[in-house]
Order: C-alpha cells, then sequence, then structure tokens
C-alpha cells in the first residue's frame, strides 16, 4: 500500500493543511484504492513540443520513427483520444499545470491589442495553483528543464518548480541536463516531480544528415542544403547568444523564403515529412538515453512517466503549415503513461484532456486536488466499462480566432471575428476533417448544440476565473494608458 505522501504523514501535514486553506484545495477527491505504490514514487512528466500523436508508430506511423515510445506504450497505458486545449505553448502548459482551460486562464501566447499598436504577453498569476506547488507541497522535490521559447518565468510557468532550467537546446542537451540532475543535483531523501520539455520536434526542423536519410535518402530538392546550413547557423546561434532562441531567426533565413515559394513542391512538403520524423526519431532515441539511465540507477520501478504534447503541427494537411488553428492535426496529442505496477499494453479508447493530467495524477497519489481544477480525474490504473462520451473545447486567439466544440465523434468549428459561418465534421467517418455538413439538418442541429454548449463553457470559464481570481498578470500594466485598460478589460482580463 502507497504510504501517504510527505505532506500527510510527518513532513508538514500542518504546512499542507494551511497551504490547502489558502488555495483552496479540498480533499474532495477520495482515495479509489489506486495509489498503492511502494513509497512516494518519483514523477517524470515529459512534453515533446509540437508533437502530432499521428507521427508515432505507436498512433500508426508507418515510417515508425519511435521505437522507443513504441515499446513504451506497449509496456504501459496509451490513450488513443487525447487532447489539446489550445495550439499554442504558452496556453496548453498554463492548462496542463493548472488543469484550467485557456478561456478561465487567459495565458495566450501573445494577445493583440489594437490601442497599444502591438502584443502583450499575459503570465499566469500567483493565484494559479501549478501542478509543481501542489507537489512540492506534499514533498516531492520539483525540477523543470525545458526548452526555452514561451515555457519561461515571465509567463509565470515557473511557479512551483525549485530548480527551473528552460533554455532552446536541443533533445540531446535537455534529456543529458536531466540526467545530470537526477544523478547529481537533486535531493535523494525526496521523491521528484520533473517536468521535462524539449523543442526539437518543433520547427525549424534540423535533424542531421544521418537521421535525415533514414526517411528520406533520395530527395535532393532545395530543402536539403537549407536544412544543412541552418544547422551550422544554429550552432552559432546558440553559441553567441545562449540566452536566446535561434528558432524565430532560422525560421526567417532558411525556411520562411523556402516554404513561400511558388515552386514549393508535393515532393519537399514530403521531405518536410521526413524532417519531422528524423526529429521525432532523435527525441526518441534520448527518450532511450533516459530510460536506460532510470533503470541503471534502480529508479524505473519508483517512477511514474507521463509522455505527452501541448499541441501537433500543420503540415499542409489543412493547406497550411504551422500551428494556429484547431484542425485535428494540431489538437491530436500522444498521451503515454508508465506506472509502477499499473497496467501494461493496454490502449485507452475513452478520451482524455491536457487539462485532466493534474487531477488524474494527484489522485493517483491520494493527494488533494485544487478547486479550480476544471480537468477529470482519470483512473489511469483502471478503463472505464462504459465509455462516456465528453465534451472537449478547443480555442486559438491569433492570427486566426477559432474556437472548436467536439462532442464524441461531432467536431463543430466557430470561426469568431470572421464572417465565415460554422464547420460542422463527423469524424467517425472523416478523420481529415475534408467533408463539412453543415448545411445538412443533422449538421445544423450539431452547430445549435455546440452554441450552446460553448456558451455555457464561455460563462462557466469567466466565473472560475472570477472565484479563483485568475486573472492573468500583465507586466507593466501602470503604464497602460487608459484606452488599454479599458479593451482589456473588454477582453475580460481585467477585474472589474
Ligand atoms: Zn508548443
Amino acid at each position: 500500500m502507497f504510504p501517504k505522501p510527505p505532506s500527510c504523514s510527518g513532513f508538514g501535514l500542518t504546512t499542507a493543511l494551511t497551504f490547502l486553506a489558502l488555495c483552496g484545495c479540498s480533499r474532495s477527491e477520495s482515495n479509489t484504492g489506486v495509489g498503492e505504490f511502494e513509497s512516494p514514487p518519483n514523477v517524470i512528466l515529459f512534453v515533446i513540443d509540437t508533437l502530432r500523436a499521428d507521427r508515432l508508430g505507436c498512433y500508426g506511423n508507418p515510417a515508425k520513427p519511435s521505437p522507443t515510445l513504441d515499446q513504451f506504450a506497449k509496456e504501459g497505458i496509451l490513450f488513443e483520444r487525447m487532447w489539446a486545449p489550445s495550439p499554442y505553448t504558452a496556453t496548453s502548459h498554463a492548462s496542463l499545470f493548472t488543469s484550467t482551460y485557456p478561456a478561465t486562464h487567459g495565458i495566450w501566447n501573445r494577445q493583440r491589442l489594437e490601442s497599444k499598436g502591438g502584443d502583450i504577453f499575459p503570465a499566469l498569476p500567483d493565484a494559479a495553483v501549478t501542478l509543481a506547488e501542489v507537489m512540492l507541497e506534499l514533498g516531492w522535490e520539483t525540477a523543470a528543464i525545458a526548452g526555452g521559447g514561451y515555457v519561461n518565468e515571465r509567463r509565470g510557468l515557473a511557479q512551483g518548480f525549485e530548480f527551473f532550467d528552460s533554455h532552446t537546446f536541443g533533445a540531446v542537451n535537455r534529456i543529458g541536463r536531466a540526467i545530470d540532475w537526477i544523478q547529481k543535483d537533486r535531493d535523494p531523501t525526496r521523491p521528484f516531480f520533473m517536468f521535462l520539455h524539449t523543442y526539437e520536434v518543433h520547427y525549424p526542423y534540423l535533424p542531421n544528415e544521418e537521421t535525415i536519410n533514414r526517411f528520406d535518402s533520395e530527395y535532393q530538392g532545395p530543402l536539403r542544403k537549407a536544412v544543412a546550413d541552418a544547422r551550422e547557423f544554429a550552432e552559432d546561434y546558440i553559441k553567441q547568444f545562449p540566452e536566446k532562441s535561434p528558432i524565430g531567426p532560422v525560421q526567417k533565413k532558411f525556411f520562411k523564403p523556402l516554404f513561400e515559394r511558388e515552386d514549393f513542391s508535393d515532393r519537399d512538403k514530403e521531405f518536410v515529412f521526413a524532417l519531422y520524423d528524423a526529429e521525432i526519431a532523435i527525441v526518441d532515441r534520448e527518450f532511450k538515453r533516459l530510460l536506460q539511465y532510470l533503470e541503471s540507477a534502480e529508479l524505473d520501478k519508483n517512477t511514474i512517466i507521463l509522455v505527452t504534447a501541448d499541441h501537433g503541427e500543420e503540415l499542409w494537411d489543412h493547406g497550411y503549415f504551422g500551428h494556429h488553428r484547431v484542425w485535428d492535426e494540431v489538437m491530436h496529442i500522444p498521451f503515454l503513461a508508465k506506472i509502477p505496477g499499473g497496467p501494461s499494453g493496454v490502449r485507452r479508447t475513452d478520451s482524455m484532456d491536457l487539462v485532466d493530467v493534474m487531477p488524474s495524477l494527484l489522485g493517483l497519489l491520494d493527494s488533494p486536488i485544487p478547486q479550480a481544477a476544471v480537468g477529470k480525474r482519470v483512473n489511469w490504473i483502471q478503463a472505464p466499462t462504459h465509455i462516456e462520451e465528453r465534451v472537449h473545447i478547443h480555442q486559438a486567439n491569433w492570427p486566426h480566432a477559432r474556437d472548436a466544440v467536439r462532442n464524441g465523434a461531432s467536431k463543430v468549428h466557430f470561426f469568431p471575428g470572421e464572417e465565415l459561418p460554422p464547420e460542422v465534421f463527423d469524424l467517425s467517418q472523416d478523420p481529415g476533417e475534408n467533408s463539412d455538413l453543415s448545411i445538412t439538418q443533422s449538421g445544423k442541429s450539431q452547430i445549435a448544440q455546440a452554441e450552446l454548449t460553448f456558451q455555457t463553457f464561455l460563462q462557466s470559464s469567466t466565473q472560475i476565473r472570477k472565484t479563483w481570481n485568475l486573472f492573468p498578470v500583465f507586466h507593466g500594466l501602470g503604464s497602460f494608458t487608459p484606452e488599454m485598460r479599458s479593451e482589456l478589460e473588454g477582453l475580460g482580463y481585467l477585474d472589474q
């Protein structure tokens, strides 16, 4: 039987209770007997930024770039239907860390403010209770080894981490740093909770030649040379500016001009898929290194490992490259879990959402769940005997404002701010979302239903923001003009 986490048995019952009172947590979730570990387990939450599910072998990619992750899935649990709430990094991470939707936390990657004539960057407020804060309070040592970019302190995403190292280095460096931390830096008297994150499969793709050739050795178009040149440029850039991300400069200098060329062909695009698979292969190899280290250090038997992504990527599935919209190539992400003593070789068909990770993990550990958390506590040990379809919401704000309501196989897209009618797709017949059914009778009724669902969702999200004071923070708000403040109020960002 898993003894109570340290916070419940000695180290800090009083502290924990004070914390729970302050943060509004409750012990409303009772233990259902799933948290049966020999001792409090370590937890590694590995987020592979921009990884769409269908490019992993275990989700059906015939190129099989991910043998280690595929094997990992066979030895653990795989959720076939895992959804991201947004197509953006900061936004989805804020949802993952707080179990609230973007409509509540408002941590968009960027928010365009017309009165400012530019973008502002909301940050998670201290009032938000993050997964790391709860784990820390319960007695876990907390560490984040992340890939920089929008995963940073300025966005409020470092809350609860005793150690926070976020730099845009590749997976080789980040996994190496994670192993180093476990080996040399951690406190062996406490279990650890590690958030591990890499941008390795985020555009621009810069795999080495050898790995590329495993997926496409024949292509001789302009992208091959661009990748080689960009690799060299990025390596120099990181040496010169270790605190900066090379992603933007590399995209602008080497890839955007090519992607925008009129003669950018289907064959060129096919090579982009190979580059993406090659990046996955690199992450997979590094993940193997991490697993091997854990085994050699005898930590594998007492470490829960969760693997997921913050969003996927459009690879011209709908005529566009990037992650700014809410098609399923962006919203469908992987979720794999290996739990000591837990199920092996289970493919789950009940759906999950990034907002479910926090309550599910805390539930597994028989730990309290913050009251602001809206995610479902999914029992990872025991699959339900009967699947009740759930509603999942996806939202994008810029440069394309998009909302989508998923209800079982029905997915309705809304285009707020644009004069476009909603679109409806039957995912059971049309998983690629190509045949809009909005003019059919059934489509019309699905739109009406989705509109109601979405309005209720917005009202409830706003209420949660107010109840738990989750208004995002804006640096430099004091210098905002009355017009800017008024626009922010109109967007629901300021407490009125
Ligand atoms: Zn991301």
